[in-house]
């Protein structure tokens, strides 16, 4: 560990979801190697799945503390303890909900803020009001954007075309959205079509980007080198101060810390490594769909028939948040675990995802395209088959398929279309058989090598970290 500061105090405040919380973590442990002092600020039921992993950094003698606050759940009519993403994220009325309490939350973050006076705020962008909150005490705040460069640049330039007074739904099915570099396909018919939750959600990432110019700047989970051309257009052509200092997974170095990411896995981790050990190097498909996913039954049946059929092994995460039969035995198809013996891993619940990515026996990752997810499946070198299910998981499936050339999409996915098995069974046969594969592949692998090096010290992830910490501490500086 090296001491780069004259210990400035960095506080955390992330999204109560495990897309937003996992990350935020990873990015506290950065900060703290880099010998910073950090606080991050979360509920009582959040704060219950990050606390192994925080005693644990603490004992390394990293400074790393939790100030916990109470969600105000009963106030906004949930119930007690909804203070979480997964218990409200697939119903429009629960969410509502939750984002209200979510701004409540000002109050005693203002009063945190007070009291502690950190050099810094970095805040989740669902969070619009805390550069304000920052600002009353003076305090420069970080927004974590959570997305890629990628993204971010789609978004702008989509705000860009509608303030123009253009309207998706007179353009043509394949459309290339003007001004975004790299001449990429967007289906007009889905940029036109947002759900009742992405509009809720978009209407508070819009927010937070209008309080951006207020802010101290963005902080994404990326890497230079992998989306070079988004990440010169956002800082140059849109003009925005940003640090990628990603992929953050890879401050994880051993077991433990792979494995504690997120939710208790629901099978053991020894186990689900010694199955993949008995494989043959890239035989095996990763099939999950993150935290919040919520498929129909009928679709998991098709998934399962999907699998079944390619004649792949297999490991598939089923984590259908509220799903009506979440443990599992109902929705399989007759007879399908006596099927899949041997050839097929099932976990209900939660896996230990980066340590399976990270396993030399995993060919291929049929992923929801959150970024997370997307970024891991990168940084483990895997070829991908994209799966969107809504936000901005459209848009990262475009950079893995267009941008990058890493992956095939699985067709169709908008307002929860329901794929079949057979497109399934096409798509992973595609990126797991073949030269198309072998060229993915290979890609991916140096995609992977480039996401290693740039968090190495003098890599471009590593050296924009110094640069950061370098301009905080020259803020304190000036103003004391
Ligand atoms: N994750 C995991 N085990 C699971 C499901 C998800 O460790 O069974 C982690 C995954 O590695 C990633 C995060 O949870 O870091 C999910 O974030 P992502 O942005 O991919 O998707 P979201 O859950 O936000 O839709």
């Amino acid at each position: 560990m090296k001491a780069e500061s004259n210990n400035l105090h960095i506080l955390f405040f992330p999204h109560l979801a495990h897309g937003h919380t996992i990350p935020a973590l990873d990015m506290v442990k950065l900060f703290a190697f880099r010998g910073l002092k950090t606080t991050i600020i979360t509920t009582p039921v959040n704060a219950s799945y990050i606390s192994k992993t925080i005693q644990r950094t603490k004992s390394f003698g990293l400074e790393i503390d939790v100030r916990t606050i109470r969600f105000p759940a009963v106030e906004v009519g949930l119930p007690e303890g909804y203070e979480h993403a997964e218990f409200v994220r697939n119903d429009v009325e629960m969410l509502n909900k939750f984002l209200q309490g979510l701004a409540l939350l000002q109050e005693p973050i203002e009063k945190i803020l007070q009291e502690l006076r950190p050099d810094c705020l970095v805040s989740d962008i669902t969070y619009p009001w805390t550069t304000d909150a920052a600002a009353k005490f003076g305090i420069p705040s970080l927004i974590f954007h959570g997305s890629s460069f990628f993204t971010s640049c789609t978004g702008a330039c989509i705000r860009q075309y509608l303030s123009g007074g253009h309207s998706f739904s007179s353009e043509p099915e394949h459309f290339v959205l003007p001004n975004l570099p790299g001449n990429i396909q967007f289906s007009s018919k889905n940029l036109s079509s947002p759900s009742d939750i992405e509009t809720l959600i978009t209407r508070l990432i819009k927010q937070s980007i209008q309080a951006q110019g207020e802010s101290f700047g963005m902080i994404f989970n990326s890497f230079y080198e992998l989306e070079r051309e988004y990440v010169d257009y956002y800082r140059k052509t849109l003009g925005h101060r940003a640090w990628s200092i990603g992929p953050v997974s890879l401050c994880n170095k051993d077991m433990e810390d792979k494995a504690g990411r997120g939710k208790d896995a629901s099978m053991d981790e020894h186990l689900c490594l010694r199955w993949l050990s008995s494989r043959k190097p890239n035989s095996v498909i990763y099939v999950s769909f993150g935290s919040v996913a919520n498929f129909a039954d009928s679709q998991i049946q098709e998934i399962a028939k999907g699998l079944d059929h390619s004649g792949q092994e297999f490991i598939w995460v089923v984590n259908n948040c509220g799903g009506s039969q979440k443990d599992g035995k109902d929705w399989l198809p007759e007879g399908f675990e006596e099927r899949i013996e041997g050839r097929g891993l099932v976990i209900r619940g939660w896996a230990p995802q980066l340590l399976i990515l990270e396993h030399a026996a995993i060919g291929g990752f049929v992923t929801h395209c959150g970024w997370n997810s997307t970024l891991e499946g990168i940084t483990a070198g895997v070829p991908m088959v994209t799966w969107p299910l809504e936000l901005d998981q459209f848009y990262n499936e475009k950079l893995v398929t267009q941008v990058l050339k890493i992956g095939v999409t699985i067709g169709e996915t908008k307002h929860g279309a329901h794929i079949e098995s057979e497109a399934l069974e096409k798509a992973v046969s595609r990126i797991m058989e073949g030269e198309e594969a072998e060229e993915m592949r290979k890609k991916a692998k140096a995609l992977g090598e480039m996401a290693r090096k740039a968090v190495e010290e003098g890599g471009s992830s590593y050296s924009d970290l110094s640069s950061l910490i370098q301009e905080l501490k020259l803020l304190r500086q000036g103003s004391t």
